[in-house]
């Protein structure tokens, strides 16, 4: 794609943003930057966000952190304008191969995991998406012959046009983000786009037991795989007698995978069916599971203090998470909920702590309602901060207890981001003493 003397509007200044006006000015575009906070400190003048500066475009550029039906887009398509998201813009100049990973949650963990494998196999391999460095800041240092490991958002799939993953993976698609993708089969339908341009020699890979991946299969053109920790499956990976099974052969031992959960057996499993499909042997893949350091605030240990073990699971900001993070744990729980609500049903938490929780500790703006769909099935203390939440857990847990933070909200009420709220809690833990 040429975008030589094309006049570029880029939205959103985000990293990302900045990223792609990086990439189009050294592609020889005229760029102008635009956002809801003008600031001139990017090396390019920043518009504000409003019809005049979209006048005169030829091709508008979003960040996933903007909405793409925001109404101010309306009359720029209308104009015949070519409106596109940043990944659609990095891939028109990357090189080589992609492996395209989305799902609602597991994104990061196994598009780490798969780029740990293929990396310490030897086989040339960048990471990113929206896991670390933007797609379109990854062009440079691409080169043919090298897989890009891109983990994709729901919000950067929903602006695609010719983007394609030779090997794409969709891990589960359960409710989030309902605050801007309105319904449900929107949100499902976004994350569909994956596959919508792959060939008949490219690759799906799906969740066996999620039933909207699984209908991914109708629709792809792509061979499909699948994986699942319940059912056999007849091409790809699956669980036996306390083994991951790829394509017919034993890999592994699920004990030697060092990560809690069977949720991170199912990443595990996507992320050597995609190794895989990129040269990996099987001998290279147990490996490097066996050598992945994790992700950090996914069910990370944090420290184990008077027989109370630690553990922080900021990155748990919907339902779904929360859920697999009380599945990978036994009785004696503490668990620290609450945020920002982004229109989410806690309902479904009730059951699955009603027998294994002591107690939850409600935390931020989420606080009321959560207490209200947990209905009185599991006892709750109304803690307010994060603070008040782990003095009350170390006053209160006895010896071979765990305490978790997993809070199923945003945190933006009281944080930046789940990032900051992670390293909050670390520090917070870390400088207990012992009772
Ligand atoms: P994402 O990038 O999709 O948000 P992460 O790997 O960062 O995924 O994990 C997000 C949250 O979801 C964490 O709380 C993690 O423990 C949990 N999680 C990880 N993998 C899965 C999975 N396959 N299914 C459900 N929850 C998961």
């Amino acid at each position: 794609m040429n975008v030589q003397g094309a006049r570029a509007v880029v939205v959103g200044m985000a990293r990302s943003g900045v990223a792609a006006v990086e990439l189009l000015m050294e592609q020889g575009a005229s760029v102008t930057a635009v956002d809801q906070s003008p600031a001139t400190n990017l090396g390019v003048v920043v518009k504000p966000q409003e019809a005049a500066s979209f006048e005169g475009a030829d091709l508008v550029v979003l960040s996933p952190g903007v909405p793409a039906d925001l109404d101010l887009l309306e009359p720029v398509r209308r104009r015949g304008i070519r409106v596109i998201g940043d990944l659609e813009l990095a891939i028109w100049f990357m090189k080589g191969e992609i492996i395209g990973i989305t799902g609602s949650n597991g994104k990061t963990t196994t598009t780490a995991m798969t780029g740990h494998i293929l990396q310490t196999s030897g086989i040339p391999v960048q990471v990113g998406g929206n896991i670390g460095t933007p797609p379109a800041s990854m062009v440079k240092s691409s080169r043919a012959g090298q897989w890009n490991v891109l983990e994709l958002s729901s919000f950067q799939l929903e602006t695609i046009s010719s983007f394609r993953a030779h090997i794409a993976a969709a891990l589960n698609v359960t409710p989030d983000h309902l605050d801007r993708h309105y319904t449900f089969e929107k949100y499902a339908a976004a994350k569909a786009r994956l596959f919508e341009n792959q060939r008949s020699d490219d690759f799906a890979v799906l969740n066996a037991d999620d039933p909207v991946t699984r209908g991914y299969a109708e629709r792809a053109a792509a061979k499909t795989m699948f994986f699942s920790s319940t059912q056999q499956v007849e091409s790809g990976a699956w669980l036996d007698a306390g083994e991951i099974v790829l394509n017919g052969q034993r890999i592994m031992l699920t004990a030697e995978v060092p990560l809690r959960g069977i949720h991170n057996l199912e990443n595990t499993m996507a992320a050597a069916m995609m190794a895989r499909l990129a040269g990996a042997t099987h001998e290279q893949i147990r490996a490097a599971v066996m050598s992945f350091p994790g992700v950090e605030h996914r069910l990370e240990f944090v420290r184990d203090l008077d027989g109370v073990a630690w553990y922080n699971d900021s990155k748990a900001t919907n339902v779904d998470a929360t859920l697999k993070a009380l599945a990978a744990f036994p009785r004696g729980l503490w668990v620290i909920l609450g945020g920002k609500d982004k229109n989410s049903d806690y309902r479904p938490l009730a059951a699955a702590m009603k027998e294994k929780t002591r107690c939850a500790l409600l935390i931020g703006a989420a606080a009321d309602k959560i207490e209200d769909h947990l209905h009185g099935e599991v006892s709750t203390v109304k803690c307010g901060t994060l603070t008040a939440a782990v003095l009350h857990a170390h006053a209160s847990a006895r010896s071979g207890d765990t305490v978790l933070l997993a809070p199923a909200c945003a945190s933006f009420d009281q944080f930046e981001n789940f990032e900051h709220r992670g390293r909050e809690f670390k520090r917070l833990v870390n400088q207990l003493g012992r009772k």
